[in-house]
């Protein structure tokens, strides 16, 4: 790619080069500027959650949430995770700010169940976070300080994460769902899935990732992939929720296949505790 970027500034001359390296430049320093703000951002408070409704499939009524990050930087304003998680990874902050999130969720989990709406907090992880050997303790005392049941605290994995080192996963996860709490596989589908797996470790549900609900409504093939999940999903005993769930047709769709939750646009974006507004 950039071999083919500097051919054509040489084929067009002094100007295109300078401005190629212009940009390389100021890609650099874009990248050093959302470091350098990173670095800062937790202990400036720059992050908030927002939650977005898990819908179940035959009620219709809400039943847990998950809690998705957001970062509001002064001068760079709304940062999406998907380009600054990968940053905090790299940096060796993800793990403060991972637990930041495991806190805030719980907390406001909390709060909810406090006031007579109890509902599951699904939290994201990332690979950096499950590394750490210390992980399933660090849950602990998090639903410990906030007094969080850990029926209500679901923890979302990626398939990522569970391969290569099986067997350190599979004690990983065995430790987690010693404390009770709930074990999903987000984005599934889209990593190396691998049947072994999900035949050895303790994983609650699958989260079928949004492409597939995307290209249900194109093709047959996406269909029949999404009934297959379902119908080995259902018959190890896990439980399937659909993301990215945007029409009526997706959801009729989704029922007919027998998908025990739902959850997207369609029930509501993702929105912050005090806004929220959740259906059923
Ligand atoms: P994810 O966990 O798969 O989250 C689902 C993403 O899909 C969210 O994007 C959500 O806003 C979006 N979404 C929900 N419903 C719909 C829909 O109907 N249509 C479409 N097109 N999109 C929908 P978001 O919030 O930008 O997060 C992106 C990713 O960043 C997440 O994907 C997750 O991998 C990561 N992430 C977010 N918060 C955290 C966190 O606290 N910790 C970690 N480690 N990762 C996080
Ligand atoms: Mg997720
Ligand atoms: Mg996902
Ligand atoms: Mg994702």
């Amino acid at each position: 790619h950039a071999d083919i970027a500097m051919y054509h500034a040489k084929e067009s001359g002094r100007d295109a080069i300078r401005f190629f390296t212009a940009e390389m430049n100021e890609q650099v320093h874009d990248r050093l500027l959302l470091e350098q703000a990173l670095r800062t951002a937790l202990e400036r408070d720059e992050f908030h959650l927002a939650y977005q409704a898990q819908v179940d499939s035959a009620s219709g009524r809400c039943i847990g949430v998950e809690a998705l990050l957001r970062w509001q930087h002064p001068e760079l304003g709304a940062v999406s995770p998907a380009r600054f998680i990968p940053v905090a990874e790299a940096l060796g902050l993800i793990e403060p700010i991972g637990e930041w999130v495991l806190r805030t969720a719980c907390r406001q989990a909390r709060t909810w169940q406090e006031a007579g709406r109890p509902l599951r907090v699904a939290v994201n992880v990332s690979a950096r976070q499950f590394r750490n050997q210390d992980f399933p303790e660090r849950v602990a005392a998090v639903l410990e300080e906030t007094g969080l049941p850990p029926t209500l605290l679901e923890l979302e994995l990626t398939e990522s994460m569970l391969m290569g080192q099986a067997e350190r996963a599979e004690l990983m996860l065995r430790r987690l769902k010693q404390l009770d709490i709930t074990l999903s596989l987000d984005d599934f589908g889209t990593g190396y899935s691998s049947f072994s797996y999900l035949q050895r470790f303790p994983i609650d549900t699958l989260k079928v990732d949004q492409s597939f609900v995307r290209a249900m409504l194109t093709g047959s093939r996406a269909v029949s992939i999404v009934a297959a999940i379902v119908a080995m999903a259902h018959s190890l005993g896990m439980r399937v929720i659909a993301e990215g769930v945007e029409l009526a047709s997706q959801r009729r769709q989704l029922v007919e296949l027998e998908c025990d939750e739902m959850q997207g646009y369609l029930y509501g974006r993702p929105q912050p505790a005090e806004v929220l507004e959740l259906p059923g």
